[in-house]
């Protein structure tokens, strides 16, 4: 079967230019941001929920595909090489550890790491718990006051860079989102693409003031 060519899924990589018809602000913010290098990190992809099932077993919860997966850079199929231990909080006291499987690009030579959309990454808490408090939803009885104030200040700070992501997307390659696109359709189309960064890592644009 050969890969989707449009899909939120596995839209293409492309570390590409901005549109033209971006501001030039935001032009140069996206040569920043895809300038980053990817090299030596790991690559992730994330399966929609309806591309996978939770199948807990002792004290684990696999994650089972119910589709192949494809490189997110160069679309080859995934071959599965192991599987990894993934702790996901879905409070402070509700812990779960997934299994998710380590696939391998026999043309990129690379290991991707297959998560779940419950999964953010690099975030210990599920997404249910992020989404809830970036949108400034009552979340106490998941995480603390001061945990969700971070998550607010993450995606504050992330959510721009991520837009443009979307945008870039849609232009480019006709992928379709929600209006708004939603919490889990933004993260998903960033990890696919292969455009995900830290927070740390965003070069912010600032107008200089007049002294
Ligand atoms: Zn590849």
């Amino acid at each position: 079967m050969s890969p989707p060519t449009k899909s939120v899924q596995n839209p293409p990589r492309r570390n590409a230019p901005p549109s033209p018809s971006n501001p030039p602000e935001i032009a140069r913010a996206l040569k920043c941001y895809t300038n980053v290098s990817k090299k030596g990190g790991n690559v992730m992809l994330i399966k929609s929920k309806n591309s996978y099932r939770l199948e807990t077993n002792g004290r684990f919860c696999y994650v089972v595909a119910l589709d192949s997966s494809h490189c997110p850079v160069c679309q080859t199929k995934l071959i599965l090489r192991a599987t990894r231990q993934r702790v996901l909080y879905r409070s402070e006291e509700e812990k779960e550890i997934l299994l998710i499987r380590r696939l391998y690009c026999t043309k990129c030579n690379q290991i991707h790491h297959e998560l779940p959309d419950c999964i953010v990454p690099y975030k210990r808490y599920s997404a249910e718990v992020i989404e809830r408090a970036t949108n400034g939803d009552a979340c106490q009885d998941a995480c603390s006051e001061s945990t969700a104030a971070r998550l607010r200040n993450w995606w504050a700070t992330i959510n721009p860079y991520f837009l443009h992501i979307l945008r870039a997307l849609v232009s480019r390659h006709g992928v379709v989102f929600g209006t708004p696109p939603t919490f889990k359709e933004t993260v998903r189309a960033v990890v696919n693409s292969n455009s995900w960064i830290f927070a740390n890592q965003i070069c912010t644009y600032s107008v200089l003031r007049p002294q």
